[in-house]
């Protein structure tokens, strides 16, 4: 069996169609405009090709977006008093602090100070604690990119049993709940690994959907799968450069082996990376709709 690649291009590419239709519709119809403001503390290359992405799909997608970069040495008061400025902003609807921050700087009394109801990265307590009991709120990026791709590719979720490696705040843990919930893209029984785990590969053989989000290139190889596993491969991992010095990826799933036994799998790059900022600013359209009353 060779399986069935779950793009992540294509599908983010679709939603991205879906929401320039709505943000069209809601600056038509209701003259609202969803606006996004990018916070990067630092000089920090990677972080930097991010916000600019974000920025630069926003842009394109019709929603107004702001960057600003503080310098790396700018001081906590600093940031809290940015993000009180775009709490109080009518035009803007989405915060979003660029992780991770300077060391000098205390993450949680950043994402704490971002108002939940334009937290659109979903990593507030409220959010998170909402996300839990199942009730509406934005959902973390990732794993709601995640439970797009599994809805949109048409995996069943109800009675499967999934294994999640990884337990961070930002994935793991996120998307375990997240597949528990009892609705449609949930039902799931799940289990979650991590580096505490004895005998990981008794857990992914049995699994009908593996998440992998662990950061070790090719850590699950294809002995530890069954036939006809979904592999959903969250890692991104630089494992070398090419010749005109692009970094070269994988994923934290052995893709060429494990394709063979698997019936879907997500390519890294191509996958679950296109996913996340296209969460992002569906998160920022809900967060524009919410504020006008609109749902
Ligand atoms: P993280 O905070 O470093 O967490 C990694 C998790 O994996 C931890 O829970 C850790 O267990 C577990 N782990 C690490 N090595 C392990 C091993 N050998 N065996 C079993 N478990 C192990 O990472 P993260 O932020 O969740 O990110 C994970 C990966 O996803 C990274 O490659 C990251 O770049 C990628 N990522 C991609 C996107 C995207 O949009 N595509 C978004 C976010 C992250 P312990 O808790 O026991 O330490």
């Amino acid at each position: 069996m060779t399986a069935k690649i779950i793009s992540g291009t294509e599908t983010a590419k679709a939603i991205r169609e879906e929401l320039k239709i709505e943000i069209a519709e809601l600056q038509e119809k209701h003259n609202v405009v969803p606006g996004l403001v990018t916070i990067l503390v630092g000089e920090d290359p990677a972080s930097q090709s991010y916000v600019t992405a974000k920025n630069k799909t926003a842009h394109a997608l019709g929603i107004h977006s702001e960057q600003v970069t503080l310098a790396a040495d700018s001081s906590e008061q600093e940031l809290l008093n940015l993000i009180e400025k775009y709490n109080n902003d009518e035009k803007i609807h989405g915060i979003l602090v660029q992780l991770p921050l300077p060391k000098h700087i205390n993450e949680a009394k950043v994402l704490y100070a971002i108002n939940p109801d334009k937290d659109v990265d979903g990593f507030h307590p409220v959010n998170v604690g909402k996300m839990v009991l199942g009730e509406q709120c934005y959902l973390p990026c990732t794993p709601h990119g995640i439970l797009e791709l599994l809805t949109r590719s048409g995996v069943k979720t109800s009675g499967a049993e999934v294994v999640v490696i990884g337990r961070s705040n930002i994935v793991g843990k996120p998307i375990s709940n997240l597949m528990l919930q009892k609705r449609d893209g949930g039902n799931a029984t799940v289990t979650i690994c991590h580096t505490r785990t004895k005998d990981m590969a008794a857990h992914t053989r049995r699994a009908d959907i593996i998440i992998a989000a662990v950061g070790v290139p090719k850590m699950v190889t294809a002995d530890m799968v069954k036939d006809g596993v979904v592999i959903i491969d969250v890692g991104v991992n630089r494992i070398g450069k090419t010749a005109d010095g692009k970094a070269i990826l994988a994923g934290d799933v052995d893709f060429d082996a494990v394709k063979e036994k698997a019936a879907a799998i997500t390519p890294v790059p191509g996958g679950v990376g296109p996913m996340t900022i296209t969460m992002l600013m569906k998160n920022t359209v809900q967060a524009a709709k919410q504020a006008a009353g609109l749902i």
